[in-house]
């Protein structure tokens, strides 16, 4: 059988099980046709591509994100802020988000993933002063090839009632469970290799109430979709939910019916080991933010040990307002530096990061049967990475090792659905100038200037 495309002469990381020094992957309709050895027969293809002795990976999985802060990067007035400071001093500026600014900040934010060996992202979407927000990200997911998982974010409490958020970008319950239901009948596409699925993510404990909670967990039992949150984030949260719900956050979280394998949370930082092996057990999987966690000194979780403790652990570059890059590879090997610091040279190696870059991240958005791995019968999704030859100059004995130590490495060719989308380490999209061009003047408008 003819493949679509041929990438050959490439060290191949199918998965943790399963390296091929000098191998070539075939992919044909958008799926893995097969993998193999540079000394087994090669199948014929419409397209080849040689890797020249290059990491070819599975493409990395963001578990965390919101892209709309991209527009507000390293905004100066709330760059030393705590995490509560930082939310209310960007909210009123997030505040002016439209549908134009979030497709422009949504397309810019996948280019900037692709570009980092990304092929799949979430993003954590939970601001709406306007309808239809989400709608303008699923639109340049599609525009772009890019595959997505959009996320139905929310919020119901404002300063008003003891939150952070002004009341202009909060809704009530009505407005958000209907529009949980809209989306999913407009977007939601759960057929395998589908490149459009929709999770429910009320946006924290502190920000939502308790029947979105309850609600949410309801509708995503309905429909079998993902759920979604922050949780134990910062010790702020744990007083907030001492005070109003007389418990931990975990605790709020099992109480409120959330402690299910259809879960998968962001940062879970301050738990207790009791709490991490009770969330373990229920199959609730968690994205860790390295860059993140670090840049506001919020602390970090114990990645390593909650792998041993048996949960599911993916990695996420969180908004690009509180990282201000978009980097899977950054936050890959920042995993590696964080978890190393923490637990010493043997605790944690670079298999172990690109395996939560992958198959964790993809774990995280139940979709690890598909994406996250490179054996036949995956999604086509793909990173061939390019590193300078001088940064790699006597990395001679472990290319995995070399990827994540050595200089920064960018994606090269990025191969979503079998599609190529980054070429030469560019992205291929037409019309990127006008996109940014106009995504500057959003930015400007947002921060005032
Ligand atoms: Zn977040």
């Amino acid at each position: 059988m003819q493949a679509d495309l041929l990438v050959r002469d490439a060290y191949i990381y199918v998965d943790k099980d399963w390296e091929i020094a000098d191998g070539w992957i075939a992919i044909r309709d958008g799926r893995v046709m097969a993998v193999g050895s540079m000394s087994d027969p090669l199948p014929t293809a419409q397209k080849v591509i040689s890797a020249g002795g290059s990491l070819l990976t599975p493409g990395l999985v963001n578990a965390h994100h919101h892209m709309y802060q991209n527009l507000t990067r390293s905004y100066a007035p709330v760059t030393n802020g705590t995490l509560f400071e930082w939310l209310t001093g960007l909210y009123p500026l997030w505040a002016k988000l439209d549908t134009d600014s979030v497709y422009l900040s949504t397309i810019v934010a996948m280019l900037e993933l692709l570009m980092g060996g990304c092929t799949t992202s979430m993003d954590h979407m939970y601001v709406h002063p306007q309808p239809y927000l989400i709608d303008a990200q699923f639109r340049a997911a599609k525009e772009i090839g890019f595959r997505f998982m959009g996320t139905r974010g929310s919020m119901t409490r404002s300063v008003e009632d003891g939150g952070l958020p002004p009341a202009s970008v909060v809704q009530d319950e009505d407005t958000i469970l209907a529009d949980c239901e809209r989306l999913i009948a407009a977007w939601h596409d759960p057929s395998p290799g589908s490149l459009a699925r929709l999770a429910l993510a009320p946006c924290s404990l502190f920000s939502v109430s308790e029947t979105i909670m309850r609600e949410s967990a309801r509708l995503a039992d309905q429909h079998d979709l993902r759920l979604h949150t922050h949780l134990a984030e910062d010790t702020e949260e744990d007083r907030y939910c001492a005070e109003v719900y007389g418990c931990t956050p975990t605790e709020y979280f099992e109480r409120v019916g959330w402690a299910s394998p259809r879960s998968w949370v962001a940062h879970y930082i301050y738990p207790s080991t009791d709490e991490i092996d009770r969330l373990a057990h229920a199959g609730v999987c968690t994205a860790q933010c390295p860059c993140s966690n670090m840049m506001i000194g919020g602390g970090a979780a114990d990645a390593m040990d909650m792998r041993r403790r048996g949960m599911r652990i993916g990695l996420g570059c969180d908004g690009s307002a509180s990282t201000d890059h978009a980097s899977m590879w950054l936050e890959a090997r920042m995993a590696l530096l964080l978890g190393r610091f923490r637990n010493g040279p043997h605790s944690m190696s670079a298999r172990d990061a690109l395996d939560m870059a992958t198959r964790g991240g993809a774990a995280c958005l139940g979709w690890d049967d598909e994406i996250g791995h490179l054996r036949p019968g995956a999604c086509a999704d793909m990173v061939i990475w390019k590193m300078s030859p001088i940064a790699l100059a006597g990395a001679l004995t472990d290319p995995v090792e070399a990827w994540l130590r050595c200089a920064p490495a960018v994606a090269g060719t990025t191969i979503v659905n079998g599609r190529i989308l980054v070429e030469n380490g560019e992205p291929v999209f037409a019309g990127l100038n006008d996109v940014l061009k106009s995504h500057a003047e959003a930015a400007r408008r947002m921060q005032g200037l």
